[in-house]
């Protein structure tokens, strides 16, 4: 039996911030992963590869260049090698940095699949010799697996999930998306702009159903002008094999359709399966997750779980600060206290983020509030960059201006939403925009913009006090 301080079960995103910040504080830490390679689903199979076949798929089907240019040559077909590579190198050197990090920070890895043998002990049984590590702190950060609903049998081939995209070996001329959640709409738009005909089904008779309306009307109207043919409203009932390349999809509603290609993104379960946490006295929900308090502390004190395997929000981002939250209060040290106000981003084409509810969820709640909206197409950055879909919209309070939210829909949108959150973060509200200036022509502008045309409806309504600075333009 081998003892350390704390015991960290996954390497993604959660388990190594709380393994580096459990070294940060001297404790001696132990990682176990059941893969070679480190850095979880994040890394290997999902963020990293999907944000970076996003780029190059930009890049390599020249859709720049022909938002731009009106003599842009047409390019020939991508060949999927060429994608592939770029993903493979992204990821080789994540991999490295994690494996850097770990290493300088002195944290013990060991290869193999952990599983609980009582409270404290953690079996590895991996390639090399079955060890046991003990732990006074454990923290179970297992991630997810992609969920398969019964009938819709993966063959790795014609039917894959978002674990078999970097293992294409061809590109399809048609291709089916089953499940439109974040990950489905993000692979159905990336592929799309490639070219290739995708259909995006979901039983559900609305896509993204946690996305402010106004920006989903303008993202499907893009998604179609690129080619998302969709099917709201249609169940899969089953998937046969037509010929040894092309998949017979069997639709509830007695439709049929053959593709060459179908992905499934039907949601994720937790990997916890496996760990025997009974032996540990925890148990798993239904869909593998993990029940933890506000510390992301389990029913067992000592044992933690974060990250994906405890359920939403699935992202990276949050399952980093979780991991580093959960070790922080496991070690006794001061926190800033588990995050509440953070951004959402889908890296779709084009992209998707925001911090804050919707305008429907703010009606629900009886919350007042105004919106102001900057549109690309009036902004000099976005004629520049040639996006004419792009939009930012603010949400503020009718009575005291708070930011309540930030909705950006376009290029950039993912790093445009974290001036909203800052000022959000910040208490800072309507006149913290108005009264700013930001660097022209960039996209930042869209919240002067916003902000004024906000600014304008309130007064408009006499929702101003006396008071009030009026903006200079
Ligand atoms: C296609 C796709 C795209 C995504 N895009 C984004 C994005 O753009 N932005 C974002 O923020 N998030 C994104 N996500 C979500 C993000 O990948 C996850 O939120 C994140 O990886 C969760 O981190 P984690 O540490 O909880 O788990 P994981 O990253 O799943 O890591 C868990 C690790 O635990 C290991 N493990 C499991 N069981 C055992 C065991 N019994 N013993 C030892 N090791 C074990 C696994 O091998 C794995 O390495 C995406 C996900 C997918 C699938």
């Amino acid at each position: 039996v081998r003892r350390f301080d704390v015991v960290v079960i996954g390497s993604g995103p959660a388990g190594q911030r709380a393994a580096v910040q459990a070294a940060k504080l001297d404790r001696t830490v132990a990682v176990i992963d059941k893969r070679r390679e480190l850095g979880g689903v994040s890394i290997n199979t999902g963020t990293i590869p999907s944000k970076t076949l996003r780029e190059a798929v930009l890049d390599l089907s020249g859709r720049r260049e022909r938002l731009l240019y009106d003599s842009a040559p047409a390019r020939p077909p991508v060949p999927i090698r060429d994608l592939l590579q770029r993903a493979t190198q992204v990821i080789q050197h994540e991999r490295r940095v994690v494996q850097a990090q770990l290493a300088r920070n002195g944290v013990r890895v060991f290869e193999g699949a952990g599983r609980f043998a009582g409270p404290n002990q953690v079996v590895v049984e991996g390639p090399g010799e079955t060890v046991t590590l003990e732990g006074s702190t454990i923290v179970v950060a297992v991630g997810t697996a992609p969920a398969q609903p019964p009938g819709l049998a993966v063959d790795h081939h014609r039917v894959v999930t978002s674990d078999d995209v970097l293992h294409l070996e061809r590109l399809p001329r048609t291709m089916a998306v089953v499940g439109a959640g974040i990950i489905g709409v993000e692979y159905a738009t990336i592929f799309a702009a490639l070219g290739i005909e995708v259909t995006l089904i979901d039983k559900r008779t609305e896509i993204l159903d946690m996305v402010d309306r106004e920006l989903v009307a303008a993202f499907a109207t893009a998604a179609r002008r690129l080619g998302v043919t969709m099917r709201l409203g249609e169940e899969v009932r089953g998937i046969e094999a037509l010929d040894p390349d092309h998949a017979l999809l069997l639709l509830r509603s007695g439709k049929r359709m053959a593709t060459d290609l179908v992905l499934i993104s039907a949601g994720r379960h937790g990997a916890t399966g496996d760990l025997q946490l009974d032996r540990a006295g925890l148990g798993a929900d239904e869909r593998g997750r993990i029940v933890v308090d506000e510390h992301y502390r389990t029913a067992v004190p000592h044992i933690y779980a974060v990250g994906d395997c405890v359920g939403a929000p699935g992202l990276a981002s949050i399952a980093m600060e979780q991991g580093r939250h959960a070790v922080l209060h496991a070690l006794g040290m001061p926190t800033a206290g588990p995050t509440r106000q953070f951004p959402f981003g889908i890296f779709a084409i084009p992209e998707i983020s925001w911090v804050g509810p919707t305008e429907a969820e703010l009606t629900a709640q009886d919350v007042p509030f105004e919106t102001g909206v900057a549109r690309y197409d009036e902004i000099a950055r976005g004629q520049i960059l040639g996006d004419e879909e792009g939009m930012l919209k603010l949400i503020v309070h009718l009575e005291t201006r708070e930011l309540l939210a930030v909705w950006v829909l376009g290029t950039q949108a993912t790093e445009l939403v974290h001036i909203g959150q800052t000022a959000m973060v910040l208490g800072g509200n309507l006149d913290f925009v108005v009264n700013n200036v930001f660097n022209y022509p960039t996209l930042a502008e869209c919240y002067k913009v916003a902000g004024l045309d906000a600014f304008n409806k309130l007064r408009a309504l006499g929702a101003l006090p006396a008071t009030t600075v009026t903006p200079a333009s």
